[in-house]
C-alpha cells in the first residue's frame, strides 16, 4: 500500500480512479499472494474498493487512515497474526471482520469469533462465497438508508414498519416476500433476472435456486391481487410496473 503524489491513491498496485466503486472499501489482509489476488479481483469487480495488505502491522496502520467498512482478515500471517490484529481492531473499532484460515478447525473458528470477528471463512473457499459473506454482514451491520414510504399504483409500503397495504388495506406478508416486493418496488420499470433478484434479497445464490423467486413472485400477485404490478419478461426475469 503507498499514496501517489497528485492525490491518487496506489490500491494493490493500482490506480482506482476516483468514484469508480460504490460499495466502500474493504481491507483485504493476507499474505498468500494466489488468494489475495483472487479476492481483491473479485471484490473489486463487485463494487468495492479493495486496500491489500501483507502484514498485520500494515493492516493496523492502514486502518487509521481510510474509512474501511469491513475487514477481511487471513488468520496466518507474518509478524503479527490474524487474531491479533483482530483483537487490536475490536479494542479501537466494531467494524465487520470476517477470518480467513487455512485450516478447518473448530479451534480456530472459535477462537475467532470469541475475540470478536464477525464470521468465518474456510480456505479453500469461492470468492462467490465470500463475497455473499461480505455483503450479507454489511447488511446486517449499516442497513441501506431509504425511503420510509413506498408506493406504485394503490400499492404502498411502510419500509420501516414494514406494512403493505393495497387500496388502503393491509396486507400480510412474509419476510422474504415483503423484501422481494420492496426490491421491485424501489426500482420501478427495471427488468430484474431471478439470479439478480436472488443475489439481492437472498443474499446468496444457490443452483436451482431461481425456483425460490418464481414461487415467491406467484405469492406476491396473489396475494396483493394485482397480478400486473410484476409482470415476466420472458427470457429475461421481472418487473414491477404501475398496475
Ligand atoms: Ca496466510
Amino acid at each position: 500500500m503507498s499514496f501517489g503524489t497528485s492525490g491518487q491513491t496506489l490500491i494493490g498496485n493500482r490506480i482506482v480512479p476516483a468514484g469508480r466503486a460504490t460499495g466502500g472499501m474493504i481491507l483485504l489482509v493476507e499474505d498468500e499472494e494466489s488468494v489475495g489476488t483472487l479476492v481483491r479481483t473479485y471484490l473489486d469487480r463487485n463494487g468495492f474498493r479493495v486496500c491489500w495488505v501483507r502484514t498485520g502491522e500494515e493492516a493496523l496502520a492502514e486502518f487509521t487512515r481510510h474509512p474501511i467498512r469491513l475487514v477481511v482478515l487471513d488468520i496466518g500471517l507474518p509478524g503479527i497474526d490474524g487474531f491479533e490484529v483482530c483483537r487490536r481492531l475490536r479494542s479501537r473499532s466494531t467494524v465487520p471482520i470476517i477470518m480467513l484460515t487455512a485450516r478447518d478447525e473448530e479451534p480456530d473458528r472459535v477462537a475467532g469469533l470469541e475475540i470478536g470477528a464477525d464470521d468465518y471463512v474456510p480456505k479453500p473457499f469461492s470468492p462467490r462465497e465470500l463475497l455473499a459473506r461480505v455483503k450479507a454482514i454489511l447488511r446486517r451491520a449499516e442497513p441501506a438508508p431509504r425511503e420510509n414510504m413506498l408506493a406504485l399504483g394503490d400499492v404502498t409500503i411502510d419500509v420501516e414498519g414494514r406494512v403493505v397495504t393495497v387500496d388502503g388495506h393491509e396486507v400480510e406478508l412474509t419476510a422474504k416476500e415483503f423484501d422481494l416486493l420492496t426490491y421491485f418496488v424501489e426500482s420501478p420499470g427495471v427488468v430484474h433476472s431471478r439470479d439478480r433478484l436472488l443475489d439481492r434479497v437472498w443474499g446468496i445464490s444457490y443452483p436451482g435456486g431461481t425456483r425460490t423467486v418464481d414461487v415467491h413472485v406467484g405469492q406476491l400477485r396473489r396475494k396483493l391481487r394485482r397480478p400486473e404490478l410484476v409482470r415476466t419478461v420472458r427470457g429475461a426475469g421481472y418487473k414491477a410496473v404501475t398496475p
